[in-house]
């Protein structure tokens, strides 16, 4: 058993733009806000423990949340928020 308190944490996340199927037709990229594909690990700093992410679906879910198979990589889909409108 670890006798790290866990008190620190370390992220790191790899973003990657997701290639849609209307800009494989050439459709203007205005028509649907880009998409990103975040994959999130986090582990204690201290003792390099990894968090394994709860409530989370293994697989890949390209409209919301999902996770690895172990859990220990959180696979989020997230849009670009548009700032020119109100
Ligand atoms: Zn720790």
């Amino acid at each position: 058993m670890s006798t790290c308190k866990h008190l620190n944490f370390k992220v790191h996340a790899d973003c990657g733009r997701m290639v849609e199927e209307h800009e494989r037709v050439s459709i203007p990229n205005e028509v649907k806000p880009q998409t990103v594909q975040v994959d999130l690990t986090i582990e204690c700093a201290d003792c390099k423990a990894p968090l394994q992410f709860l409530g989370l679906r293994p697989g890949l879910n390209l409209q919301g949340a999902a996770c690895s198979p172990d859990g220990l990589e959180a696979r989020l889909a997230c849009i670009i928020q548009d700032r020119s409108k109100p």
